[in-house]
């Protein structure tokens, strides 16, 4: 299939270049095609949920977005800033912080509503969306520039086998093939690989973290409120902290956060292990 623009992601960034391509050829009374290919079953499945967003990027793409119904309905009212101690904590006062500490003007929202959203805003805009379709492979030109993507084989049974549901892999051209995986996506790796896209570049540095939601006592919930923590569990040679959000929901409900560089000394730290450790860093604070 031949489209003028192929992307594959259907996260923020491959929604929204799907949605500003779209702008620039009406702008221009251009027909132009646009197709995203989301592995997840729906736009929205595989993103990691819970954040605070600045809405900059939006006001620029779509500046209508409220009339439009856009998810964010919580503004951040109140930063609080904890130090933790294995028994204690110590807030520091807001403008003790660096600026990026700063969420004036954000706002805490489900980053998965917000793609779910801008996936509407794309159909609505004649945008083609693929969910369920994973980019499987890069198409190269004899010239060896990008033709587009192969999709993955659907209907694949565990051992390899064809289901009665198989449908092998199609091969999708764009006069721009946009890959928008995220972190550490394949066919970027390969893209990477191919065209030595990280000489001369900084190396990737990686971390860890986990997200929750948590439902949690009325009284206690304070809407709009964003919490970062540093200090205990982690040791001074390890970068990390962690965030909690107070969310608008029908009952009350925080994102909790614990994030680490992946640069602690001595054992490792594991997704199984974070789980709890969040428990007990934050059930230690009730307040
Ligand atoms: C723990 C954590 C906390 C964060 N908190 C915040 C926060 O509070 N505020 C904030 O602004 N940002 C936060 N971020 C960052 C934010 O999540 C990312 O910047 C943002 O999601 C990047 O958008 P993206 O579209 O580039 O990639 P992603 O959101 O990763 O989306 C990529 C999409 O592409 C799909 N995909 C990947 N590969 C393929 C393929 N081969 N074929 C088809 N589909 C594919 C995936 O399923 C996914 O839907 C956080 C990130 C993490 C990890």
């Amino acid at each position: 299939m031949e489209y003028d623009v192929v992307i594959v992601g259907g996260g923020p960034a491959g929604l929204s270049a799907a949605i500003r391509f779209k702008q620039m050829a009406d702008e221009q009374g251009k027909e132009f095609t646009v197709c995203v290919l989301e592995k997840g079953s729906e736009v929205g499945a595989h993103i990691l949920s819970g954040a605070v967003i600045d809405p900059i990027a939006l006001n620029e793409l779509l500046p209508n977005w409220k009339e439009l119904g856009a998810p964010l309905l919580t503004p951040v009212t109140d930063n609080e800033h904890w130090v933790l101690k294995e028994n204690g904590k110590t807030g520091m006062p807001h403008f003790l912080m660096p600026p990026l500490m700063s969420n004036k003007g954000n706002y805490i929202v489900s980053l998965g509503n917000v793609t779910r959203w801008l996936g509407e805003q794309a159909e609505n805009m004649g945008i083609e969306i693929f969910p369920g379709f994973t980019g499987a492979e890069i198409l190269y030109h004899e010239d060896g520039s990008v033709k587009g993507v192969l999709t993955g084989d659907m209907g694949v049974a565990e051992d390899g086998s064809e289901k009665d549901t198989y449908m092998p892999g199609m091969e999708l051209h764009g006069k721009y093939t946009f890959i928008a995986e995220g972190v550490r996506g394949s066919l970027a790796k390969v893209l990477i690989e191919k065209f030595n896209l990280r000489d001369g570049k900084e190396p990737q540095t990686y971390g860890i973290g986990i997200k929750e939601l948590w439902e949690i006592d009325p009284a206690k919930h304070k809407q709009g409120t964003v919490i970062h923590t540093q200090g205990w569990p982690l040791d001074k040679a390890t970068v990390g902290g962690g965030f909690i959000y107070h969310r608008l929901m029908k009952c009350s409900v925080i994102k909790t956060t614990r994030q680490s560089g992946l640069c602690w000394r001595g054992g490792g730290v594991y997704l199984t292990a974070l789980v709890p450790l969040m428990k007990v860093v934050f059930s230690r604070f009730p307040n």
